[in-house]
C-alpha cells in the first residue's frame, strides 16, 4: 500500500445503515476494511447477515482483497455484562422514563468508535466510518454528530493520531439512505439489502416484506418499512 493510499475501516453490523455505509466507503477510499462486534445481541441474525454480505460483495461485486480487506470481529461480552436493555437481555421494547427507546445500550456507540479507532490506528487508517443517523425516530444520544465530534477530537488527542469520525448518513432520512444505496450500486443492490441485511430488533427473519425481513412491528422495522416506502414513491413520482 502506498502512502497516499486513503484507508477506513468501517463499523460493519449487517443492519441496513451500515450495510450503505460500506458501499459508500467502498466508492470513497482507496482501501476499507471492516470491524464487526459481538456483544451478546439477543439475535444472531445480524452476525449472520454480516458474513453474506461481504460474500457477497467479493463474489458478485467483484470488491479484491486489495479493496475490501480484513474483516476484524471483535468479541465483546462487556458490553453484555454492563447492559440490561432489550437489544441484549430479553426486556419488552418500550420508551423510558427518559424518553429513549429501552434499546438504548449507554456508552455503546462511544465504545464501538474507540475500540474502532485504536484498530484503526494499529492498521495505519485515517478515518472510521459509521451508519450514526440524527434524523433516526431514536434520539439516541451518542448517535448524534456533536457527541462524536468531541468523541472523535478526545479519541485523537488520547492517541496523538489524527483519525476523522465520518458519517454519511447523519442527516439523512431513511428513503435517502435507500436511495444513496441504489446510486451507489444499483437496483440489485437494493435487493441485497431486503434480502441480507437485519434491522429488526426481534431477529425476525419468518417473513420476507417488500422492504426485506423482520417482524413488521418493532420501531427499527417500522421505519425501515416506512423508508421504503417513501424512496419508492419518490422513485416513481419522476
Ligand atoms: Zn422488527
Amino acid at each position: 500500500m502506498s502512502q497516499s493510499q486513503t484507508r477506513a475501516l468501517v463499523l460493519f453490523s449487517g443492519g441496513q445503515d451500515s450495510t450503505t455505509c460500506l458501499a459508500w466507503a467502498l466508492h470513497n477510499y482507496d482501501y476499507v476494511e471492516t470491524v464487526g462486534f459481538n456483544y451478546g445481541q439477543r439475535h444472531v441474525a445480524e452476525l449472520e447477515c454480516r458474513t453474506n454480505i461481504l460474500g457477497r460483495l467479493r463474489n458478485e461485486y467483484c470488491y479484491s482483497e486489495e479493496k475490501l480487506g480484513q474483516d476484524h470481529m471483535l468479541d465483546f461480552q462487556t458490553l453484555y455484562q454492563i447492559s440490561d436493555t432489550a437489544l441484549t437481555s430479553g426486556a419488552e421494547i418500550k420508551m423510558t422514563e427518559r424518553g429513549l427507546p429501552s434499546t438504548f445500550v449507554p456508552g455503546r456507540n462511544l465504545l464501538f468508535f474507540t475500540l474502532a479507532s485504536a484498530i484503526a490506528y494499529r492498521r495505519g487508517f485515517s478515518a472510521v466510518i459509521g451508519g450514526m443517523c440524527e434524523t433516526d425516530f431514536s434520539g439516541y444520544p451518542d448517535c448524534r454528530r456533536d457527541v462524536l465530534n468531541d468523541l472523535q477530537a478526545a479519541v485523537s488527542g488520547g492517541m496523538d493520531y489524527p483519525i476523522e469520525f465520518v458519517t454519511p448518513l447523519m442527516y439523512k432520512t431513511k428513503a435517502e439512505t435507500w436511495k444513496l444505496a441504489f446510486d451507489l450500486e444499483g437496483g440489485d443492490f437494493i435487493e441485497l439489502i431486503k434480502n441480507d441485511t437485519h434491522t429488526c430488533y426481534k431477529g425476525d427473519r419468518s417473513a420476507l416484506h417488500l422492504w426485506g425481513y423482520g417482524c413488521g412491528e418493532c420501531p427499527a422495522c417500522l421505519i425501515r418499512k416506512e423508508g421504503y416506502e417513501q424512496y419508492i414513491a419518490a422513485s416513481n413520482s419522476k
